[in-house]
C-alpha cells in the first residue's frame, strides 16, 4: 500500500506520513477520528485530519505537559485534565505518588473509548482507582465545579472545532478560580515557530489572568514547526523551578530536572514574537 496521511501544517506547507493500515475511523459527534499504523511513527491518532499523538514521539509531549507543572508543585494531590482523551497525560500524572485524584474531562467519549481499545501504550491510567473520567465540555466543567485543584492541565486540540473554547479568556479566568493556593495551570499553547501570532495571542490572554505566566518549549517532531509550546499560569508558584524529582524506576525518556529548567530558556526571536519580557 502506498497511501499517505497528509496534514497541512500551515498554508502551503504539507507533511505526509505513509500508512500501513487503517486501524479505526469514526465521525464522532464532534470530530473525525482516525487511528493508523505507520512505518515511521508507529500507531498514530488524528482528529479532523490533524495528528494528535504518535507512538514514536508521544513521550515528548506528555512528559512535558505533565512533569513540568507537577514537579514544580510541592504536593500535587488533586489534578484536573481538560481534554487528553488519548490517555497519555493521565498515564504520566498517575506516576506521581502524591496524586490522590486525577479527574479527566474530555468532550468526546468516542476518543476515550477508541484510545482504550486501540492505544495500549497510552491508556494504562484509565484503570487506576485514582482516575475519574468525565465525558463533558471542559469549559462547562470549569465554570460549574465547586471543587479545587492543585494542578490543572489543558491537553486540548487546536483552537478550532470543539477545542476553540479552551483558549478563551473566560476559560482561563474560570481555571484561576478553581486553583488551590500554590496551584499551577499548564496548557498546550501551539507552535512558536509555525504559528507565532497564535501563540502570542494565547500567551497574552493567560498573562492577563495569572501574575506568573511562563512559556516553555519541547521538541515534538510530529507537530507543526517541530517545536511545541506550553504555558503555565499561577498566582504564587514558579513553574520553572522543580521542587521534587522523579525516581530512577520511572524510566522517563525526556524529562529530567535539568531539562525542566532548560525548557524555559527561549531564543531571542521566540521571546520577541510572543512578547515575552521576563
Ligand atoms: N495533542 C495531544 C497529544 O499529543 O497527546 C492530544 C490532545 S487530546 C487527543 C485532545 C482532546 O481534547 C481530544 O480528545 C478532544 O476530544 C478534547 N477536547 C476538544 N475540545 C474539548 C472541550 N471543549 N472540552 C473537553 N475536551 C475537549
Amino acid at each position: 500500500m502506498n497511501v499517505y496521511f497528509t496534514e497541512e501544517w500551515v498554508k502551503g506547507f504539507m507533511i505526509g506520513v505513509k500508512i500501513d493500515k487503517v486501524v479505526f475511523t469514526k465521525r464522532t459527534k464532534y470530530q473525525h477520528l482516525a487511528i493508523y499504523d505507520t512505518p515511521q511513527l508507529g500507531r498514530i491518532l488524528t482528529l479532523d485530519n490533524v495528528i494528535q499523538t504518535t507512538e514514536k514521539y508521544e513521550y515528548l509531549y506528555h512528559e512535558s505537559i505533565v512533569h513540568v507543572p507537577l514537579f514544580s508543585h510541592q504536593n500535587p494531590e488533586d489534578v484536573l485534565i481538560i481534554g487528553g482523551g488519548d490517555g497519555g497525560t493521565l498515564r504520566e500524572v498517575l506516576k506521581h505518588p502524591e496524586v490522590k485524584r486525577a479527574v479527566m474531562v474530555d468532550i468526546d467519549g468516542d476518543v476515550v473509548e477508541a484510545s482504550k481499545q486501540y492505544l495500549p501504550l497510552w491508556n494504562t491510567g484509565f484503570s487506576d482507582p485514582r482516575a475519574q473520567v468525565l465525558i463533558q465540555d471542559g469549559i462547562k466543567f470549569v465554570a460549574e465545579t465547586d471543587e479545587k485543584f492543585d494542578v490543572v492541565l489543558v491537553d486540548s486540540t487546536d483552537p478550532e472545532g470543539p477545542g476553540l473554547v479552551l483558549f478563551t479568556p473566560e476559560f482561563y479566568k474560570n481555571i484561576a478560580k478553581i486553583l488551590k493556593p500554590g496551584g499551577i495551570m499548564c496548557a498546550q499553547t501551539e507552535s512558536p515557530l509555525a504559528t507565532p501570532e497564535m501563540v502570542r495571542e494565547i500567551y497574552q490572554r493567560i498573562a492577563k489572568v495569572f501574575p506568573v505566566a511562563k512559556l516553555f518549549v519541547a521538541p515534538v517532531p510530529s507537530y507543526p514547526g517541530s517545536l511545541w509550546s506550553f504555558t503555565c499560569g499561577s498566582f504564587d508558584a514558579d513553574p520553572a523551578t522543580p521542587v521534587r524529582q522523579p525516581g530512577d524506576s520511572w524510566n522517563l525518556k525526556h524529562y529530567s530536572p535539568e531539562i525542566h529548567r532548560s525548557m524555559f530558556v527561549l531564543s531571542p526571536k521566540i521571546k520577541q514574537d510572543i512578547g515575552i519580557t521576563y
